[in-house]
C-alpha cells in the first residue's frame, strides 16, 4: 500500500499524511496520529490545524517548523481545512476553484463530547478513508454504548473491584476521560496524561487527573484506570485482579477481540465512521469520482460502484500520484 497519497495540482504538488519521505511542494497533516504524521524533519511548508501542530510537535519531542494553519490560495486555487471529528484539530482538505476536490483522512459524522464533526460537501472528486468499510461494520449509538460501560464500571465498584480501561493514548483516552468523569479515583498513565495536558492546553475541559502510581493505588480500590493496549499495564492489572475493557469500533467482532485483546470486556466506541456515515458521506459529497484509501478500501468501492458512483481503490495503485492537473 502506498504511504500517502500525492495530488499534482496545476504547477504544485501537494502531498496528503506522508509519514516517510517528505515529498511535494506542500505537506498536508489531517491528524496527530502516527500513521498520518510526518517522522522527518523537512522545511517543506506544511498544512495543518493549531492543535496538530501542537500534538505532532509533542509526539515527537522537536517543533513542527514552517505550518501555515489557515486558508490560502496558490495559483487560483483555495485551500482550507474543515472539521474531521476524529481527534482534537483533525481536519479534512478542500481544494478548490471551478471544481473541488475534498480529502479526508480519519472522520466521523457523529459529534462526540467536546469534538465536532466532519460535515460532508457537494465536490467533483473525494478521497476518502474506508477504515470500516464493509457492511458488518456498523456502530450502536454512542449513548447505548456509554451506558452499557459505565454500568458496568458501576458493578465493579460495587464489588470493590479495580478497573482497567484502555483505548488508544492520543484521541480516544480523552473521550474516556471525559465520558468516565463522574467516576473516582480516575489515575491516567503517564503518556496519556501529557496528551491531555496539551488538550487541555488547547481549551479542552479535562479535568486533571493523578498520574498512576502503583505502590499507593494498588492498596485501595476501586478505581480506574485509563491507559493505552500498548502500555503493558493490563498484565499487571491481573495480577491485582482489575478488570479490563477495551474501547475500539474494532470491537463490533466482540468475541474475537476479547479474546485477542486478553480483556473482560470490549465496548465498540469509534473514532472513526462506520459503513452507514461513509456511505452517507459520499452520497452528499455525490462526486463525479471516489479515491478510496485505508481500510477495507477494495470492499468499499465495490460497493460504491454497485451504487453507481465511480470508485477505486488507492492500496492497488502503482503510484501514488492523483494527477488534477487540468483541473
Ligand atoms: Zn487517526
Amino acid at each position: 500500500m502506498n504511504d500517502n497519497i500525492i495530488l499534482q495540482l496545476p504547477k504544485f504538488k501537494i502531498a496528503l499524511d506522508p509519514t516517510k519521505e517528505p515529498q511535494g511542494n506542500i505537506i498536508f497533516i489531517s491528524h496527530s496520529h502516527a500513521d498520518h504524521m510526518l517522522r522527518k524533519k523537512t522545511p517543506i511548508p506544511k498544512l495543518c490545524s493549531l492543535e496538530t501542530e501542537k500534538l505532532v510537535s509533542a509526539r515527537r519531542n522537536h517543533s513542527l517548523i514552517n505550518t501555515i494553519n489557515e486558508e490560502l490560495s496558490i495559483n487560483n486555487l483555495n485551500l482550507r481545512m474543515v472539521d474531521t471529528g476524529h481527534v482534537l484539530g483533525s481536519r479534512a482538505l478542500v481544494i478548490e476553484n471551478d471544481k473541488k476536490i475534498v480529502f479526508t483522512s480519519d472522520f466521523t459524522l457523529r459529534e462526540r463530547e467536546f469534538l465536532g464533526k466532519f460535515i460532508p460537501e457537494k465536490c467533483d472528486y473525494a478521497i476518502l478513508e474506508a477504515t470500516f468499510g464493509k457492511e458488518k461494520y456498523i456502530f450502536p449509538p454512542s449513548e447505548e454504548i456509554v451506558k452499557d460501560a459505565k454500568d458496568w464500571i458501576e458493578e465493579q465498584f460495587k464489588k470493590g473491584c479495580p478497573v482497567v480501561l484502555m483505548g488508544y493514548t492520543l484521541g480516544k483516552a480523552q473521550l474516556l476521560c471525559k465520558i468516565f468523569e463522574d467516576f473516582a479515583p480516575i489515575y491516567l498513565d503517564k503518556n496519556i496524561k501529557k496528551i491531555n495536558d496539551i488538550y487541555r492546553e488547547c481549551g479542552v475541559p479535562l479535568l486533571d487527573f493523578e498520574r498512576f502510581g502503583q505502590n499507593k493505588q494498588l492498596k485501595i480500590p476501586p478505581w480506574i484506570l485509563i491507559t493505552s493496549p500498548q502500555s503493558g499495564r493490563a498484565k499487571l492489572m491481573r495480577k491485582v485482579n482489575a478488570k479490563t475493557a477495551f474501547f475500539s469500533g474494532w470491537a463490533i467482532d466482540e468475541e474475537s477481540y476479547v479474546h485477542r485483546m486478553k480483556v473482560d470486556r470490549v465496548f465498540p466506541l469509534s473514532d472513526h465512521a462506520d459503513f452507514n456515515e461513509l456511505v452517507e458521506t459520499v452520497e452528499t459529497c455525490n462526486p463525479e469520482k471516489v479515491f478510496v484509501s485505508h481500510g477495507y478500501d477494495h470492499e468499499f468501492a465495490a460497493h460504491l460502484r454497485k451504487l453507481g458512483f465511480d470508485a477505486e481503490p488507492l492500496s492497488f495503485r502503482e503510484s501514488p500520484l492523483i494527477d488534477f492537473s487540468e483541473i
